[in-house]
């Protein structure tokens, strides 16, 4: 007898175990079914279902109940190894006058690159193919407003988001000193809007087009030995007590007839006297930077030619508005013009290597 209730407990026991494993599979199917409501096609639903949080909902179950045959562990198919797109931006806090540099790896000709940020215009942007994907330098204004700013880079492919990203980019004031210069009328009307007009023609053109390899090589130098900086980047300059605007580059003061030397390797794209700037060249180092040479008295390249670093492409004078023997040097991304020391102090390519 007692044999007998034992049995049937056992039984009993048995059941109540079975009845328990099949909890975890109509759990399951439920939670398919709520789903399926709210998607469109049963196919769909049923795919959701399978690839996402399955263990999260079958495993605390399956480790408890060991009298269960053991459920089919769910093998995650793995996508075919495609290299990602990946956007660099480096640095992220900048000062007025600064640059930055944007890297999109793995990145084709048909995809589509948009910018979406306050900190430059879209056609201040060049985006370039370099090494398997683009690269753009992005400058920043002297007079930009100091303040955050996002800065969102959207990579599109055959109609879908390849990589998308947003950053948030501080740009920092930057004290910039009041210089004043007194010169005679008839050189302060050199510089009236006509003329730098009349230039812009000729120097725009020398920037338009960029070499897609970089064509420098490591920082670049100053152009003159042994020179001491008169007139740093981004000052603010009063000619005869009126504000003339900002100093676009370094001004370097040297006796005339002093050699000066390309600042890195590139293509000469403008070598030819101008009315405010005087003899001038203009150099393009590739992927959108260039380096001009103004108030030259000799220039010893011309269009065209390929130029290395150290390689003396003129002499130094006082051509153009000038009021003495000086180097007036400037660096521009594209035509905005960014602070030359930037890039002696770094390789533009280096923002991207990786810090360690
Ligand atoms: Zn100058």
């Amino acid at each position: 007898m007692t044999k007998r209730i034992i049995s049937v407990f056992i039984t009993f026991c048995m059941l109540l175990t079975f009845a328990s494993c099949k909890n975890p599979t109509e759990e399951e199917s439920d939670v398919s079914t709520t789903r399926s409501s709210g998607t469109a096609g049963a196919t769909e639903a049923s795919n959701t279902s399978q690839t996402s949080e399955p263990s999260a909902s079958v495993s605390p179950t399956d480790t408890s109940e060991t009298t269960c045959e053991p459920v089919p562990t769910v093998t995650e198919t793995v996508p075919e190894t495609v290299a990602a797109t990946v956007i660099t931006v480096a640095p992220t806090e900048v000062f007025q006058g600064e640059y930055l540099t944007v890297f999109i790896s793995n990145s084709g000709e048909s995809d589509k690159i948009e910018y979406d940020t306050k900190l430059a215009a879209n056609w201040m942007i060049k985006t370039i193919p370099h090494e398997g994907g683009f690269l753009a330098l992005i400058p920043i204004e002297w007079d930009k407003a100091p303040a955050d700013y996002n800065l969102g880079i959207k990579v599109t492919r055959d109609g879908e988001t390849a990589a998308e990203t947003s950053e948030m980019v501080k740009v920092s004031k930057k004290d910039f000193e009041k210089h004043y210069i007194v010169v005679s009328e008839e050189l302060a009307a050199t510089r009236s809007d006509e003329n730098f007009a009349k230039d812009g023609v000729y120097t725009s053109r020398a920037r338009s087009a960029t070499s897609s390899e970089p064509l420098w090589e490591g920082s670049f130098i100053l152009p003159v030995e042994g020179a001491r900086i008169t007139c740093d980047y981004g000052l603010i300059r009063y000619v005869n007590n009126v504000v003339v605007g900002r100093h676009s580059g370094l001004d370097v003061s040297i006796a005339a007839g002093a050699p000066v030397m390309a600042s890195n390797g590139g293509r000469v794209t403008l070598a030819m006297e101008l009315i405010v700037t005087g003899n001038t060249i203009i150099i393009d180092h590739g992927m959108n930077i260039f380096t001009a040479y103004c108030h030259l008295s000799k220039m010893f390249v011309e269009q065209g030619d390929i130029v290395a670093k150290y390689d003396v492409i003129g002499e130094v004078g006082s051509t153009g508005f000038s009021t003495g023997p000086h180097l007036h040097w400037t660096f521009t991304i594209g035509e905005t013009f960014v602070n030359p020391w930037l890039f002696m102090d770094k390789d533009p390519l280096d923002w991207l290597a990786p810090t360690e």
